[in-house]
């Protein structure tokens, strides 16, 4: 459908959902945080002396700026509407690497189409331990829904 790379829609995602101006500054600096963070440039720590130069700043105030940019995306992955979470670049690769731990099974009955990746808890979203989540084919998933009250 795009034909941006996965770290530039990572990088757009930011922006889109960055509604006030103050916003999108704070997405244009992350997405700079974002670019460093990506697993294909070598060291992230390569990249504060480029950052400081772009923006301006010391070096560790850049070093601070980073750790503020990873808070933040926490809180937001935490808070942010679930519909929306769920369309995060962080939840769909949560979600494949969930897919791929139960071997695209599901992990009560062992069906292998129509699966849902279900949260145990939402205590951790953002940063799900592999044990908050667990594969469910369709029928599995509403009939534990059915059992308990959760949101999805
Ligand atoms: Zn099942
Ligand atoms: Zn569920």
């Amino acid at each position: 459908m795009s034909r941006l790379t996965p770290m530039a829609q990572r990088v757009k995602y930011w922006y889109d959902i960055a509604g006030t101006a103050a916003e999108r500054s704070i997405a244009a600096k992350e997405s700079i945080w974002v670019v460093a963070q990506h697993p294909s440039h070598l060291v992230r720590e390569a990249w504060v002396e480029p950052i400081a130069v772009l923006f301006g700043e010391d070096p560790a105030s850049v070093v601070a700026f980073m750790g503020a940019c990873r808070a933040y995306m926490a809180d937001r992955l935490s808070t942010m509407p679930y519909k929306a979470y769920l369309a995060t670049p962080e939840w769909q690769e949560t979600r494949t690497a969930a897919l791929k731990r139960a071997t695209h099974k599901c992990q009560l009955c062992g069906a292998t189409a129509r699966l849902n990746v279900h949260h145990n808890t939402y205590e951790r979203r953002g940063h799900e331990l592999d044990s908050d989540l667990i594969v469910l084919c369709e029928g599995c998933h509403m009939k534990h829904h059915g059992k308990i009250r959760v949101a999805s």
